[in-house]
């Protein structure tokens, strides 16, 4: 099993709205990680994507005038967009609509046929969840995420015989062989299937689905489950169903297989998805790293509030690497965290004009008056960043973001004190030494940055270089 490659997924979203910053904070997450294990040489693929044979979508579709084809593609342009926008380095982007995911669909369903049986079945479908709830989930017969009264539905359809693996999912999660992140999803995964696993439909007439989404193989009356389809993204986009080179490499032989995505999603990637590949005789992934919700200004965004934050604006208006860093920096990589402008503007103001870009400023101002350049090493500055580098790896193995930033904001902390403490301005004898120290400082500042602010580390080594540049964050 080869531990030099590194898968790494994020979830896809539905294409029935614009994105918004929940979505764009994971793919910031799952691209720091992707980031950090290429600088440790291993060979990464990074995948992310569109989920879009939902009911949801041929609805909103008919809202909105157009075909389902053209609403999907329009809407999935706009997440794909946000590669560019938010300089993430995702190296492929599937639609569950392309023919490489449908044949992977089609191959999985057949080697899970096995534990596919017919059945009748009624039930209460909410389309904003896209899945059937039980009347327990249910506050005052609404769906409490949606509030929406669920359709009740009654039809003949496919089921999956989750229930027969509920014994062996529970030890390989309970053991970490499926490891979930951080402990508190994994006791809730735990306390799911300890409620006792049923078996789940895993389709609907093509009546009900409006002839939207994939065919049940050799049942053309039924489409599958757009959940049943959309988690099997993460191998098909790796080409199982096709020529399956890269699925070999970055699944059957790697060691390290991840999957972010966001608390609502969690049973789905802790059951239905790894009871799938347990039915299919294909290894699970390794972890699933679950973060929380961003609420915006301390409420949950939604459209009737208007409080909906888009991702384009904030870049717009602040730059990548300024939004890159307030997600990172600001809401806790496990739990729910608030979005406000004025949050926004009091660590844009404090920890990066203030804070990196001053001492990037500072010290190459020095450098210039006195004519020095970055030193091939210096004892000094790397005395100064050894604790640091080690609680910044600890912190992303442990997928803690804010603390790997928090370790590097010591690094500059400490370049400050020392830039104050020897006052190389007063050019005593010791200074060019003292400036050395700092622009080394600085490089390897930059070295530990990439991961999280790429462009502000390529722009720091580039006038460590002596090549000029305008300040790294101007002042709002
Ligand atoms: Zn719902």
């Amino acid at each position: 099993m080869a531990n030099d490659r590194f898968y790494i997924s994020t979830a896809l979203p539905y294409v029935n709205a614009d994105p918004h910053i929940g979505f764009a904070l994971e793919l910031i997450q799952a691209d720091v990680i992707a980031r950090y294990q290429r600088s440790l040489g291993k060979e990464v693929f990074f995948s992310s994507g569109t989920d879009e044979n939902g009911l949801k979508i041929s609805q909103a579709a008919e809202a909105a005038g157009l075909s389902v084809e053209e609403f999907a593609k329009k809407h999935s342009e706009k997440f794909r967009g946000l590669k560019e926008l938010l300089n993430v380095s995702f190296d492929d982007f599937i639609r569950t609509t392309e023919q490489r995911h449908i044949k992977a669909v089609e191959k999985l369903w057949h080697k899970c046929e096995k534990d596919i049986y017919k059945k009748k079945y009624k039930g209460l479908y909410c389309v904003g969840c896209e899945q059937f709830l039980k009347e327990k989930d249910l506050v005052n017969g609404l769906c409490p995420e949606h509030n929406r009264k669920p359709e009740l539905i009654e039809e003949e359809n496919y089921f999956f015989k989750l229930s027969k693996y509920q014994k062996q999912l529970r030890g390989l999660i309970e053991r970490d062989e499926y490891k979930i992140v951080p402990e508190t999803r994994k006791n809730e995964a735990l306390a799911f299937i300890d409620q006792g696993l049923e078996d789940i439909c895993i389709s609907r007439s093509a009546e009900r689905a409006h002839g939207w989404g994939i065919d049940v193989p050799s049942d053309k009356t039924q489409k599958i489950w757009c959940w049943w389809d959309a988690v099997i993204n993460y191998i098909s986009a790796l080409g199982y169903g096709s020529d399956g080179q890269k699925f070999k490499k970055f699944w059957l032989e790697n060691e390290n297989r991840v999957h972010v995505i966001g608390k609502g999603i969690l049973t789905f990637h802790s059951v239905y998805w790894p009871a799938t590949l347990l039915s299919a005789n294909l290894p699970l992934p390794k972890t699933l790293f679950v973060h929380g919700y961003i609420t915006s200004e301390g409420q949950k965004m939604s459209k009737s509030l208007g409080n909906v934050v888009s991702p384009y604006d904030l870049v717009h208006k602040y730059g990548v690497d300024p939004v890159r860093y307030f997600f990172l920096r600001e809401i806790p990589s496990t739990k729910d965290g608030d979005f406000s402008y004025q949050k926004f503007e009091e660590r844009y103001d404090c920890d990066l004009a203030k804070g990196l870009g001053n001492l990037v400023a500072r010290v190459l101002a020095l450098a210039k008056k006195l004519d020095v350049q970055l030193p091939v090493t210096s004892q000094t500055a790397l005395s100064f960043v050894t604790e640091a580098k080690l609680k910044y790896e600890k912190a992303l193995q442990g997928f803690q973001f804010s603390e790997a930033l928090i370790a590097i904001w010591d690094i500059i902390g400490t370049l400050d004190r020392f830039i104050e403490t020897e006052k190389p301005w007063e050019q005593k004898d010791n200074a060019k030494k003292v400036i050395q120290d700092c622009l080394f400082g600085l490089k390897e500042i930059a070295e530990l940055l990439e991961p999280f602010l790429p462009q502000t580390s390529e722009r720091i080594v580039q006038e460590l270089k002596g090549q000029k540049s305008a300040p790294l964050f101007p002042r709002l």
